[in-house]
């Protein structure tokens, strides 16, 4: 499985780090081997001395597809979760700045974090849920993915054009504003419409 992450999906977040807004979805990948399992703590890396937390909206894709019509998207998703895009932010300045792929600063061992799932059809609209992330109790995003410059199922048609979307394959759909710097001992908790879906260690 793979995952396709949106960059600069909120305008908010655009702005918190100075990038322009782009004309179409900014894509990147993560491999398998980033993901953090069964419960395990993040690390922080060697390579950073500062890595952020972005909260995002991920979606489990369900069947197989390319060239999917924005209007049939939605037949291509069953399950929504929280996800953590861990960047590693100094890294990634740095790798922009030379016009460089951001790979080693996003798609690291322990960069992507997915949350337990929640069915699709438990939400009444997927452009208007609520989510938010508290990092020691205290709010630290919290946004609507009503506020999504590309809507989900505008963004699975777009994905598609460029890489067939398989079973397992999850989308992250870009984070709101609010990142900011983990250290170890933090702990983040994940919401979706006030319901808490994870708690995350900082080690
Ligand atoms: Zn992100």
């Amino acid at each position: 499985m793979k995952v396709i992450c949106v960059g600069r999906n909120y305008t908010d977040h655009i702005k918190e780090l100075e990038n322009q807004k782009p004309k179409s979805p900014v894509l990147f990948l993560k491999p398998d081997s980033s993901i953090i399992l069964n419960n395990r703590p993040f690390y922080i890396p060697d390579f950073s001395n500062e890595i952020h937390y972005e909260t995002e909206i991920i979606v489990k894709i369900s069947r197989i597809g390319k060239h999917i019509q924005t209007k049939f998207s939605h037949k291509y998703y069953d399950y929504i979760g929280l996800g953590i895009d861990f960047t590693a932010r100094d890294l990634q300045s740095d790798l922009k700045k030379n016009g460089l792929p951001w790979e080693k600063s996003k798609a690291f061992d322990g960069s992507c974090f997915i949350s337990p799932w929640v069915e699709k059809s438990s939400f009444m609209d997927i452009n208007n849920i609520n989510f938010m992330l508290k990092m020691n109790d205290s709010l630290v995003q919290n946004s609507n993915t009503s506020y999504m410059l590309w809507k989900v199922d505008e963004l699975i048609s777009y994905i598609s054009k460029y890489f067939t979307l398989k079973i397992g394959d999850v989308i992250f759909t870009g984070t709101p504003s609010g990142v900011g710097k983990v250290t170890a001992e933090d702990v983040l908790e994940g919401y979706i419409e006030n319901k808490k879906i994870f708690n995350l260690k900082i080690k």
